[in-house]
């Protein structure tokens, strides 16, 4: 993983605008039947990924396969950047795909605070309509803010934590509609936004007849072997089983460290029960050299 990846990630931290204890517990929550559902290895897969700045985008797939993409890695919605995990959540032609489900996301955050809150019930449509999360979504020209954006990565923002909070008597009750929200967030994000993207992928793989085998192959292919380009390693080893988010969660700067380690990555329980998946559309082209990994 590289480390740029997470750059923002760690100016919001420095910020003080991750709510670290809830993140990490959403990145453990199931709320499907069995840990091995295959929809579940999906919500998962698409959470590590958002969240890393590791989605495939084709700055990601030149890097891992050169004579594929052969550096032609321009933005394919809007042709004016190349595109990275940085790029897609500033997409120009993907904002207005952004703003609309910024527009349904307020309105589910409104339906599930009406459903479960049990305070302050008369100012929900306020809670929400002036939440920094969701305010710029409701103006066609106004820009994405950072809270909505660390939505978009799967991260609980502390402004979504006090827009919550304000309505509910306990801390127990507010984590509970918030990972519930997390959860219909995340799928609309990855349906609505993502899919958007994608479907624009599928149509450059079929203009290069591109198919899956054409990754799977890659490294059997003598002549391409050599092009690849290295693998970034990390410095540092922190162990994953000696530390855990929610015990540090006001340590922001330790908190960075273990979740910029792929170590944790590789190692966290969270992890270890992560299936390969080759039928969606975010885990098969990360890793040609451990194709059964999804974590690069
Ligand atoms: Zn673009």
């Amino acid at each position: 993983m590289n480390h740029n990846n997470l750059s923002d990630i760690y100016k919001f931290t420095q910020r003080n605008m991750i709510n670290w204890s809830l993140t990490s517990k959403f990145f453990h929550h199931n709320s499907r039947d069995t840990y091995t559902d295959d929809k579940h290895s999906k919500d998962i897969s698409w959470i590590i990924k958002s969240s890393t700045g590791t989605l495939p985008t084709l700055d990601f797939l030149n890097r891992n396969f050169p004579n594929l993409i052969k550096n032609d890695t321009k933005c394919m919605l809007c042709n004016s950047a190349e595109e990275s995990n940085d790029h897609i959540w500033k997409c120009p032609t993907l904002l207005p795909h952004i703003r609309s489900t910024f527009r349904l996301l307020a309105d589910q955050a409104q339906t599930f605070l009406q459903k479960y809150a049990d305070k302050l019930n008369l100012c929900i449509t306020d809670s929400i309509k002036y939440s920094n999360t969701f305010c710029w979504s409701f103006y066609n020209d106004a820009p994405i803010t950072d809270n909505a954006t660390l939505l978009l990565r799967s991260y609980v923002s502390e402004d979504l934590f006090r827009t919550f909070r304000t309505h509910f008597l306990t801390q127990g009750a507010t984590i509970k509609a918030i990972l519930k929200f997390m959860e219909t967030a995340t799928r609309l994000i990855k349906r609505n936004i993502w899919k958007v993207r994608s479907a624009a992928w599928k149509d450059k793989k079929r203009r290069l007849q591109i198919t899956k085998k054409s990754f799977k192959n890659y490294q059997r292919d003598p002549r391409m072997k050599t092009t690849r380009a290295p693998r970034c390693r990390n410095i540092g080893y922190i162990c994953p089983q000696t530390v855990s988010l929610y015990n540090n969660y006001n340590r922001s700067d330790l908190i960075f460290i273990i979740l910029a380690s792929s170590n944790f990555l590789h190692s966290s329980v969270f992890f270890n029960q992560l299936t390969y998946d080759l039928s969606d559309d975010i885990s098969y082209y990360s890793s040609p050299h451990y194709s059964r990994i999804l974590m690069v």
